[in-house]
Order: C-alpha cells, then structure tokens, then sequence
C-alpha cells in the first residue's frame, strides 16, 4: 500500500555520517558495492527524541555481508531487512559505530534509470530525490550530509574512465587488465548528489580562471567521435561561472568540473558534485543539428545545473518538501541568466508563455500543490512546473519587492549563513529578509497555497478621478490530499472549497492617455490581509491602464479592455511583455467570440499594425526598430491550451479549427506583405547573432503562416514549394525543422508529396544523430491531424525508434498529450492508447510512466463525454494489478481530485 509522507512530521535523522568509503567493483555481470559508514548520534536528534535503532534504505538490495563494529551480523540478529529498509538491531544506544556493507547490485539490466545503470555502454548514475537506495544502504534523506569518497576497479579496455565526485588522488593499473582510480569529494553532501560515471568516453578539455585567479579544469565527457557536439556546451558553461561570480559573487569550489552526457537519462540534467550528468539532447549541439531554441535550452540548463553547485548542493533542502529552495531559485537564477545573454524582452515572454502553458493547468489539475508541496506518496512526482518555475515566480517578486541591490544582499545573508547546511524555506525568507532589510513575511504564503490567483480589476473615471478596483480570488488554492488506498474506483470526492486567505503580491502599472502617452507609472502592493484593493488618480482624461507590467507577480489579470484600449496598448505600451500581452487579449477575445461555423474578421486597424510592422521590417531588411525576434513573438497567436482555460468546457478541437481559420485570415490579409518580408529577411549564410536568429525567428513564423494559404487557395502549391525550397536550400537545423513542420502541418488531408519527400529525407539524414531523431519522431506526433494517431502507432514500430529510451517515449507520448485536438478526440482514443502505452512503461520506468500520467490534467475541465472517456482510461490504469505508487499517486488523485 502507497504510504504517505507529511511534512509537518518530519524529524531529524537520528544519527550522523560522519564518513561515507564507497567501493565499486564492476564486473561484468553486476557490481560489487562495498561501503564504509562512520555513524554518530545526532545532536539535533538526541536532545528532543527518543532513542531509535539506525534504519538504512535499500531497495532490492542482494546482500553479501553486513558488518558492525567489525563483526560479521546475521539476518534476523543484527539487522533485520524487508527489501527496503535495514534496521541495525541495538543500534540505538550506541554513541557511535562503524558500518560495513557488501552488497550486489545489477546496473546492466535496471531499465528504470535510477541508481547506476548503462546508458548504452556507460555505466552511470541518478540519485535525485531517491535512488541512492538502490546503489547501497545509506539514510538516503537531503539532510545527511557527508564527506564520501570512492573507489572504482574495473576492466582497463571496457570502462577507461572512471569518475566520481570531487578531486582524484589516484590511478592504478591492476596488472590483470583491470584499473581503479580513488575519488574524494570534500564537500559533504546529501546522497543525491552522489554521481559515478564508467566508461569509454571523450574528453573535451577546457578551463577557467576563477574571480581569485584559481585554474578549474573543465571536462566534458562524450560517447566517441562527439566532444566537437559540445563545445556549445563547454562556451555555456564558462559563461554561467563568470556570471555567477559578477552576479551573485560565487566562485567554483573545486579544481575539477565534470559533465558527461548520456543517451539515456529520465530528465533534462543533474547537478551531482562536480560531476554533472546530462541528457545528451542537452549538451549536443552544432548549427546542422541544433535549433536555435535548442542552443538556448542548452546553455540555461547548463547554468542552472552549474548554479545548483551553491544553489542547492553547498546549500541544499532539509527534506524533499522544501525542494523548491534549490529548484525554485535555481530556475529563477537560471532565468536571469538567459535574459542577460538572450535578451529579457524575449526571454519574458518565453518564460511567461511556458508558466501559463505549463503551470497555470498544473495549479489548476488534480496534482495541484503549493510550491513547497505538504504531503506526497513519492517525491519524484514533485519535479513539477509549480516547484520550479512557479517556485521561481515568487523569488521573482521578493527580488522586485527588495530591488536587486536588496536582493543580493539577501542572497549573500542566505549563503553566509547556511553553507554547508540543508535548510528549509522559511530559513532562506529569513536571510534574505534580514540581509535586504525589507519585511518579507507578506511573500511567504505563497509557500502554502496552491492554485494561480485571478487578478478582476475594474475602472471608472468620472471626469477628474480615476479609480481602479482590484479584487483577488484563488478557486484552487487548497491541493488534494493522496489516497493511500489503492480503490481508485470510489466516488470522487468532491472537496469543499473555503475560501483561501489573500496573497501578497506587486502589480506595478501604468497609465497612458488617448495618444499613447504615458501618464503615471507606480507599484501597488496586494497586503496578505486584504483580497480588495481600491486605488484612485487624478486624471483629465480616461486613461488607460497597462497592469501587471513585466508580469511580475504569477497571477492572472482579467481587465474589460475594449478593442480600442488594447489597439492602443499594442502600439504604445513602453512594457515590452504588456504589449505582447496587449496583442494575446486582443487576439484571444476575437478567438473566443468565433466558433468554426462564424468566423470574424481581425478589425482593419490591427491588420493594418501589423502591416506597419512588417513594411518596416521588410523595409530596413530584418532591422527594423523593433527587434524581429520581438516582432516574431509579437506575431504568436494564443494556443489552444490558453484559450482552453478561458472556456468551460474547453472544446479543444473547436478552439484548433478557430485559431487555424484566424491565422489564414491574417496570412491572407497580409499575404503581399508577408512574403516580401519572408524573402527580405532572407540571410547569406549561417551565424547566430541576435539579429541573425530574430531574422530566422521571424521569417519561420511568416512561412507558417504563408503555408496555411496553400490549402485554403488555389494558388498552385505555392507555399509548399517555398516551404520545400526552404528545406532544401537550408544549412542549419532552425530553418529545416521549420520547413518541415510548414510542410507537415496544414495541409487538411494527407501529407503532400513534397512533405512525404521531406520527412523521409529527414530520418535518412539524421538517422545517426539520436537528438535530431527524437524531433523527428515529435514533428509527427505533434502534427495536428486526425491521421496523427494511427501515424504514432506506426512509428512506435520504426526501426529507429527506442522502445526504452525516456527521450524517444516523450517524443511520441508527451507530444501527443500536448497536442490538444489530436489527444481530445471524442472517441476517446487517444486516451485509451496513451493509459496502454503508460501501463507497459510502468512495468520498467515508472519515473516515465508517472510523468505521462500528468497527461490527464484536464480530466475534470471536459464536458461529460470527455470525462466518460478520460475516467476510463484512468481506470484502465488503476485497475491493473502492481502498478508503481508513484503511478498510483498521480492516477488516483486524476481521477478522485
Ligand atoms: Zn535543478
């Protein structure tokens, strides 16, 4: 039965590890882990708890020995041991004592990819949130903190790396073609931080100079023939120190920094002590292979595992529930690191597009939780948008509350007094309050509550008076409680919803006149007490309010703007993210109006904005005042899950065929103008300025619009050829993939021949490269036709396609889930398809299987018929036998919400 883990019960660990002595043998069957523990009683413990016999996890651990003290300890007498906890009889009294452990673990068959197990030919681990337990027994919890140090003996020829964290002290030839190496990490640490890599590598070798001119070497390990695929990576990463130590005055600890990338990872990357392992889609880029979305991607991941070394690891969480203390910062610090290298403007509106696509039906789902969650049946389930990217929305708004000089004071306060430490959140309020000096404790119910706030604002002006009423409601604050019973077929239970206390949160704005011109500008704070906010201006005019500017509080505004207001704010709001936003209200309220038997034309002057906007652009070249990158971003029209949100029920495929029919509108309005512009932005050859990819940027959005002409005219195939002529003539990955998907995309039946040609040409190019493959396989299932379910199940039998790979399964599976009209399909299909795919998934990676499962987030949005269909596809899943509980967790709770 799923147990339930609360954090209101947690106690510290009632010893300490001193000392943590790890052997590997590897061998070519299995591996031999030996290990040395050192344990002490635990002072936080001792003083206030009663005395309790050390308990170790292990899962499925073959045992070979056990020792205390030195003495050899039998099943039964000495330990007792059920498969996942060690219990050391006696040991409760003790002032300390030394554990040995030899135990036999399989790597080469562990398909869950948690603890060590092969990526291809690499041996490798991941220990975050708890597969430590899986290596060898350890209190595998954040707050038991040690030095661990590591030996590896294996084969010379199969495994001539072998790494582990920190420095190496030695390296020794066997004599019988066998190796070890000896590691030792200073810095204490949690287990989850606990890395070992073997394997035949290359090594892309670099180094950096640190702010106290110390020389850390830096190593990134590769399968062969790939180190020149990571020097994207390696440039990244030399730009994340350097910012870390200006922005933030941290400085890298060690002589050494590793990262190995591997083929087979269950996530983006981990942060593991000086040796960071990476999902290879991550690390491996080169113009011919990597969009310019993919570079991005690599290099904020890149810094933010690279942050985490103080962010997490010199300062990491008491207990899983405070996970958002590293996550929730580390994204947010990761975040200003892509704005000061990719430009704010645009990450902004990348940033705030993901949280409302991603995050916003997450806080509004059945696995709804604050960002520093209260109860969980597995950790694992809590990697969530909410725990990182909502997590780092709110250290957002307390660096605006504070300034950024308060701010960083703050954050010097946190890291002076908790390195070295595992610590909760309230602690980090704490230090940043102190060192920022600004009461921060209205902030800190955000911790508590779940769901996104809606922001109902109101105005009147009666001549010479301007008032504003803003009033806050939160529908989904409270997060339901796990089952622990695993039923799963019981009534739901409907929750009763009292309504939430009031959050604190900045809503700076600004006032324009009938010109454009700006009037007033200043920061209203919500207080914790209030959930009404009344708030008045002198005005001769009827001004109009620009709300919420930069977005930075993660809340939601409903304001009754006319079409006339947010003409006028998209053409002169000073807020580069209001004014996108200004284009999305206007744009979702035209949509919302339309159904696919009426739909409206967009108001001649928004064409004729736009128009302006492409003339100047086609006019200067791609270089026009406004960035084409921004332009581009500008041009995005709201997607169906945004407008999903606003209708209840959402008719998902209804909201496709609107917004499709929109967009070939606007294309067609804007058909002359758009493809001057499309041929204008045109560039001679491959380089990635900004300038550069805000002209790919812009010229890809103008040819999926242009390709949506093709089917609604006849216009003789002219828009496949351009997206055809694209493809061939491309040298670099954003404009191929652009093309294809122009060519994939909008046609309402069958894929032409030339987009036939075009994907075929694609696999057989590309089948080498496994990153390039896996896109390949989520064009396909991200197209957006009714074909598209029956293509994915074709596909599922492609000789290229890698039935255990995480990357592979997301790249059919998690598409398809995203691909709303395809996933929604009233006869329930797709449901059916993606609980049997989730169910054979479960049986060898249930950190996979769980993460699909989220697919069903909207179970209690859809209308009756979606709801017959969805609950039994969510009962197809309960109702098999041996389910994992984490895929209990996330089900049960779907479905029972
Ligand atoms: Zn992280």
């Amino acid at each position: 039965m799923a147990k339930v883990t609360n954090r209101k019960d947690y106690r510290p660990y009632p010893f300490e590890v001193e000392q943590c002595q790890l052997r590997f043998e590897i061998q070519a069957r299995h591996v031999i882990v030996s290990s040395r523990l050192w344990f002490r009683q635990n002072p936080k413990y001792s003083g206030r708890y009663r005395p309790a016999d050390c308990i170790l996890d292990g899962t499925g651990l073959e045992i070979l020995s056990i020792r205390l003290n030195d003495r050899e300890q039998e099943e039964g007498q000495g330990y007792r041991y059920d498969g996942r906890k060690l219990e050391l009889t006696g040991t409760a009294e003790m002032q300390n004592f030394y554990f040995c452990a030899k135990v036999r673990i399989d790597p080469y068959n562990n398909k869950s990819l948690e603890g060590m197990y092969r990526s291809g030919d690499i041996l490798c681990t991941q220990n975050e949130a708890t597969g430590f337990r899986n290596i060898t027994f350890y209190p595998d919890r954040p707050d038991v903190m040690s030095r661990f140090t590591t030996e590896i003996i294996a084969d010379q020829k199969q495994y001539p790396r072998l790494l582990s964290n920190g420095n190496l002290l030695e390296k020794k030839d066997l004599g019988d073609g066998r190796h070890s190496v000896r590691w030792e990490d200073p810095f204490p640490k949690p287990a989850y931080l606990y890395a070992l890599v073997a394997g035949d590598l290359d090594l892309l070798s670099d180094h950096f100079i640190t702010c106290s001119g110390r020389e850390v070497t830096l190593h990134i390990y590769t399968d062969k023939g790939k180190t020149s695929q990571a020097r994207f990576a390696m440039e990244s990463l030399k730009k994340a120190m350097l910012w870390d130590e200006k922005l933030f005055g941290r400085e890298y600890d060690l002589d050494l920094y590793m990262i190995v990338a591997v083929d087979s990872f269950n996530f983006g990357a981990m942060e593991n002590k000086g040796l960071n392992i990476f999902n290879s889609s991550l690390v491996f880029a080169t113009d011919e292979t990597a969009t310019d979305a993919t570079y991005e991607n690599i290099a904020s991941v890149i810094a933010h595992e690279y942050f985490h070394n103080w962010t997490g690891n010199r300062i990491t969480c008491r207990d899983w529930f405070q996970l958002t203390l590293k996550e929730g910062l580390t994204v947010y610090r990761d975040e200003r690191f892509s704005e000061d290298h990719f430009g704010s403007e645009v990450c902004r509106i990348q940033q705030v597009s993901n949280l409302r696509n991603m995050q916003y039906p997450e806080d509004a789902g059945p696995n709804r939780h604050p960002i520093r969650p209260d109860s969980f049946i597995d950790i694992n389930n809590f990697y969530t948008q909410t725990v990182y990217e909502k997590g780092a929305a709110v250290i957002r708004m307390m660096a605006f509350h504070l300034g950024s000089e308060g701010f960083r004071k703050g954050m010097d306060r946190y890291f002076e007094r908790f390195d070295g430490q595992a610590v909760t959140c309230d602690d980090f309020v704490d230090a940043i309050q102190e060192g920022g000096g600004k009461d921060l404790s209205l902030l800190r119910r955000w911790y508590e509550q779940a769901g996104t706030p809606q922001l109902y604002a109101d105005s009147k002006w009666d001549g010479t008076k301007f008032s504003l009423k803003l009033r806050q409601e939160n529908p989904n604050a409270a997060a339901p409680s796990p089952h622990t019973e695993k039923t799963g077929t019981s009534a739901s239970r409907e929750s009763s919803r009292p309504i939430p206390p009031p959050l604190a949160f900045p809503i700076p704005l600004a006032l324009y006149d009938h010109n454009g011109t700006k009037l007033h500008e200043e920061t209203i704070m919500f207080s914790e007490r209030e959930t009404e906010r009344h708030y008045t201006l002198n005005s001769q005019s009827k001004p109009v309010p620009s709300l919420l500017l930069d977005h930075i509080s993660p809340v939601e505004v409903h304001y009754p703007y006319s079409d006339e207001e947010l003409l006028l704010l998209i053409s002169a709001d000073q807020d580069s993210f209001n004014r996108y936003e200004a284009m999305q209200r206007y744009q979702q309220k035209l949509l919302l109006a339309m159904n696919p038997e009426q739909t409206t034309e967009p108001a001649d002057n928004f064409v004729e904005r736009l128009r302006s906007w492409l003339t100047a652009q086609c006019a200067a070249g791609g270089d026009a005042a406004m960035p084409p990158r921004y332009l581009a971003q500008l041009l995005q029209v709201p997607g169906v899950q945004i407008l999903a949100a606003a209708q209840q029920p959402p008719q998902f495929q209804a909201l496709h065929q609107v917004r499709e029919a929109y967009c070939t509108k606007l294309a067609g309005h804007l058909e002359e103008d758009m493809l001057s512009c499309y041929h204008a932005l045109a560039q001679t050859s491959y380089e990635r300025s900004d300038l550069a990819i805000g002209k790919r940027s812009l010229r890809n959005t103008l040819l999926h619009y242009l390709s949506r002409l093709q089917h609604n005219r006849n216009n003789g195939g002219k828009y496949d050829e351009l997206a055809s002529q694209q493809y061939q003539t491309s040298d670099n990955m954003t404009d191929s993939y652009a093309a294809l998907q122009a060519l994939t995309h909008y046609s309402p039946g069958p894929h032409s021949q030339a987009a036939e040609g075009a994907l075929a040409h694609f696999s057989r190019r590309w089948q080498g490269d496994f990153s390039v493959l896996c896109r390949w396989f989520a064009l396909q299932a991200g197209t957006p036709k009714p074909q598209t379910l029956q293509k994915i199940q074709e596909l599922e039998n492609h000789p290229l396609f890698r039935q255990e790979n995480p990357n592979m399964l997301r790249s059919l599976y998690s598409v398809l889930s995203r691909n709303l009209p395809i996933f929604h399909d009233k006869s329930g299909a797709a449901y059916q398809f993606l609980a049997q795919r989730i169910l054979q998934i479960d049986r060898f990676n249930s950190m996979t299987a769980a993460g699909l499962a989220k697919a069903f987030v909207a179970y209690k949005q859809l209308d009756e018929e979606g709801q017959t269909a969805m609950a039994k596809a969510l009962q197809l899943i309960l109702q098999q036998d041996g389910i994992s509980d984490r895929l209990y967790e996330i089900t049960s709770k779907t479905l029972e919400q």
